[in-house]
């Protein structure tokens, strides 16, 4: 089921979400929604503040990218994370541009290490413990920000957040027009 998602301005993305247990009811059920949802949105993740369920989950699906071929695979890399935990964060810092389906319309460079060591339960509660680096550790590091009430925009340098004052303005108030359903912002 495609779940309506959550915009800039909603309490629900400024709260720490929490951790949740094997016995959270219908997991399994709320992760393939994610999935579901953020596929429909076009997205390359999602996390569960952003569908208006304050838990620490996140959905992430990307089609990789190979370097040799410059060719994007077929299949999409799809990782669940769940109560995931960055444990160290090492490797270059790096932009690279991103976007947000909670916040539309608005794509910023944001500096982040290119290589974390995270720490996380699968979606069968199986626990992880990774270096991860490239589009994954990117995504990552993007959703767990939500699961921390952190929001990309939150990153950027004081110069730009005063460039895209408007177009934030705009988001949080609604005035904006996505190919996906959001939820009317409860403030
Ligand atoms: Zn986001």
């Amino acid at each position: 089921m495609i779940l309506p998602i959550v915009g800039l301005g909603n309490p629900v993305l400024r709260r720490k979400a929490d951790p949740i247990d094997r016995d959270y009811p219908n997991l399994k059920e709320l992760i393939a929604d994610m999935f579901e949802t953020m596929y429909a949105a076009d997205g390359v993740g999602l996390a569960a503040p952003q569908i208006d369920k304050s838990i620490r989950v996140v959905v992430i699906g990307f089609r990789p990218y190979d370097e040799k071929t410059d060719t994007y695979g077929d299949v999409s890399e799809e990782h669940t994370l769940i109560n995931p935990e960055i444990l160290e964060r090492k490797g270059e810092m790096r932009y690279f541009n991103e976007g947000c389906l909670s916040v539309p319309d608005i794509h910023e460079d944001v500096l982040r290490p290119d290589t974390i060591v995270i720490r996380y339960f699968d979606a069968d509660f199986n626990e992880h413990t990774e270096q991860i680096d490239g589009m994954f550790a990117r995504v990552a590091q993007h959703e767990i920000d939500h699961l921390d009430g952190i929001v990309f925009t939150d990153r950027l340098s004081p110069l730009r957040k005063t460039m895209i004052k408007r177009k934030l303005n705009n988001v949080i108030s609604g005035k904006v027009h996505t190919a996906y359903r959001m939820k009317a912002s409860k403030r």
